[in-house]
Order: C-alpha cells, then structure tokens, then sequence
C-alpha cells in the first residue's frame, strides 16, 4: 500500500527512463496485452523497411510495437500491444 505520493514533473523521470532506455534490448521481456505471451523481446517477430519496423508477437502475431525513424533522424516508439517491457 503507497503511504505517500510526491506529485512533481515529468522531469523527475529522466534518471529512471535514461536508465531503461540504456539497458541491452536483448535483455528486455515483453508481455503482450492480446494474448499475455511473456518472453524475452529477442523472440519477437520483426517486419524491417527503411522506414522503420513493426514488432510482431510470436504467439498471436498482433502488433506490439512500431519503431518509426523520421527523416530528421528522430525516433518514434508507438506502443501497440505491448502491455510491459521490462528490464532485468
Ligand atoms: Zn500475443
């Protein structure tokens, strides 16, 4: 039970999701919201074009993520079917 909740700004996420972000995307597990498929993210199914990639389930084949790369070298994460990545 949380006793206690602080209420600041998003900049107070940048250590935690600078952390995340840093961590080896081999290592990461993903749970698919469709079917709760949980593993590691290496088992997905990738679809690759210039553009960028859609992140396939291998149990369900639904989409769990889509990666976009803007022209001005921006990346874009869309977040689908992906209930949870998580790092070790
Ligand atoms: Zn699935």
């Amino acid at each position: 039970m949380r006793t206690h909740v602080d209420h600041v700004d998003g900049n107070a996420l940048a250590g935690v999701l600078a952390e995340f972000m840093s961590a080896d995307a081999s290592t990461l597990t993903v749970t698919c919201r469709h079917c709760g498929l949980h593993g590691d993210l290496a088992e997905v199914v990738v679809e690759r074009d210039d553009v960028g990639s859609i992140v396939r389930c291998h149990g369900c084949e639904r989409t769990l993520l889509v990666i976009l790369r803007d022209a001005g070298g921006g990346i874009r994460l869309r977040f689908e079917g992906a209930a949870e990545i998580a790092s070790a």
